[in-house]
C-alpha cells in the first residue's frame, strides 16, 4: 500500500474503505472482508450509524491497532460546540472500541465551526487524534479556517470523481498543505460511470475494470480514495490498482470527463444547509 504524508507527518494509506450507506447489520461482515482483502484505512462517521459494527470488525480482526488508520466524523452539533464536540468524540471512540483516532473530520462546514474546530485542536494536541481535518469545505471556507486557527486541517474530504475532478481545489489545498481525499470516487455509479466508454477502453489496455481505472487515476493524482462496496470480489478488485500506471495521455483524456459541478448536491445551497442542520445524530 502506498501512503501520503500529512502536513503533521502522519502517514495515511492512499486507498481505504468507506462504509457510508452500509446498513449497521451488514457492516461488521463488510469491514471484516475489507480488512481480509488488505484495506487498513477505514472511513466511517457518527452520522452513518455503523461505528459500533466497524469497531467489532476491527476488534475481531486481531490486527494491531497501529497498523490501522481509523477515521470517523463529527456531526453538526448544537451549541455549545466545545462541550458537544468532546462528548461526540467520546461516543465515537467508545463505539469504535479504541483509545485514539487516526483522523477526526468535521463532517459539514456548518454550525459552530470554530467551536468545533477548537475542541478538535485540543484533542489533536492531547494525542487522542493523530490528525484533524474537515469534509465538504469549499476552498474559501477552508482558507478562512486555516488563517484564523492554530492548527490547519490536515485533510479535506470532498466529492471527487471523473465527472467532478476538483483540480483547482486540489492545487489550492496542496499550496496550503491540506491533503485532498475523495468521497464518492465512483460518483456512486451516477452518469453510467461503470460503463463509461473512455474509462472502459483505457482499462482494456491493462486488463483492468472501469473501477480500477478510476481508483488508479485518483491515487495517481495524489488523491486519497475510499471506495465503498459490500461485495468481497469488488473489495479485492478495488485494492488491486498498484500494478499499472496511466500514461500522461490517458490522464489528459480522463480530464475531459470533468463537468466541473457536483452530481450530488451543492453545500452552498441554502436548502441543503437547512436540511443538514436539521439532522441530529445521537450516539
Ligand atoms: P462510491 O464509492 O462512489 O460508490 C459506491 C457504489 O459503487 C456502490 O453502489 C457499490 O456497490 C459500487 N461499487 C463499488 N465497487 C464497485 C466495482 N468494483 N464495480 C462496480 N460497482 C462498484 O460511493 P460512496 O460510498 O458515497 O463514497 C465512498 C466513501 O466516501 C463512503 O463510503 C464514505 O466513507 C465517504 N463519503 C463521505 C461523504 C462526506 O460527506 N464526507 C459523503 C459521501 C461518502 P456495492 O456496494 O453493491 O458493491
Amino acid at each position: 500500500m502506498q501512503h501520503v504524508t500529512l502536513s503533521n507527518g502522519v502517514q495515511m494509506p492512499i486507498l481505504g474503505f468507506g462504509v457510508y450507506q452500509i446498513p449497521p447489520e451488514d457492516t461488521e461482515r463488510a469491514v471484516t472482508e475489507a480488512l481480509a482483502a488488505g484495506y487498513r484505512l477505514l472511513d466511517t462517521a457518527a452520522a452513518y450509524g455503523n461505528e459500533k459494527a466497524v469497531g467489532r470488525a476491527v476488534k475481531n480482526s486481531g490486527i494491531p491497532r497501529e497498523e490501522l488508520f481509523l477515521t470517523t466524523k463529527l456531526w453538526v452539533q448544537d451549541a455549545p460546540a466545545q462541550h458537544n464536540t468532546l462528548r461526540a468524540f467520546e461516543v465515537s471512540l467508545g463505539n469504535l472500541g479504541v483509545d485514539y483516532l487516526d483522523l477526526y473530520l468535521m463532517h459539514q462546514p456548518y454550525g459552530d465551526v470554530y467551536g468545533q474546530w477548537r475542541a478538535m485542536e485540543g484533542l489533536n494536541r492531547e494525542g487522542r487524534v493523530k490528525a484533524i481535518g474537515v469534509a465538504n469545505f469549499s476552498t474559501d471556507r477552508l482558507v478562512d479556517l486555516i488563517v484564523n486557527n492554530e492548527i490547519a486541517p490536515a485533510v479535506n474530504q470532498i466529492e471527487t470523481h471523473p465527472f467532478f475532478q476538483r483540480t483547482a481545489d486540489q492545487e489550492l489545498m496542496r499550496e496550503r498543505g491540506v491533503q485532498i481525499q475523495s468521497w464518492g470516487g465512483f460518483a456512486e455509479g451516477k452518469n453510467d460511470l461503470f460503463t463509461n466508454h473512455l474509462l472502459a477502453e483505457i482499462g482494456a489496455e491493462y486488463g483492468k475494470s472501469v473501477a480500477q481505472v478510476v481508483l488508479r487515476w485518483l491515487t495517481q493524482r495524489g488523491v486519497v480514495a475510499i471506495p465503498k462496496s459490500v461485495r468481497a470480489e469488488r473489495m479485492a478488485e478495488n485494492i488491486d490498482i498498484f500494478d499499472f500506471e496511466l500514461t500522461d495521455d490517458q490522464m489528459a483524456a480522463i480530464a475531459t470527463l470533468d463537468t466541473g459541478s457536483t452530481l450530488f448536491f451543492d453545500h452552498r445551497d441554502p436548502a441543503m444547509v437547512d436540511w443538514l442542520a436539521g439532522r441530529r445524530v445521537d450516539g
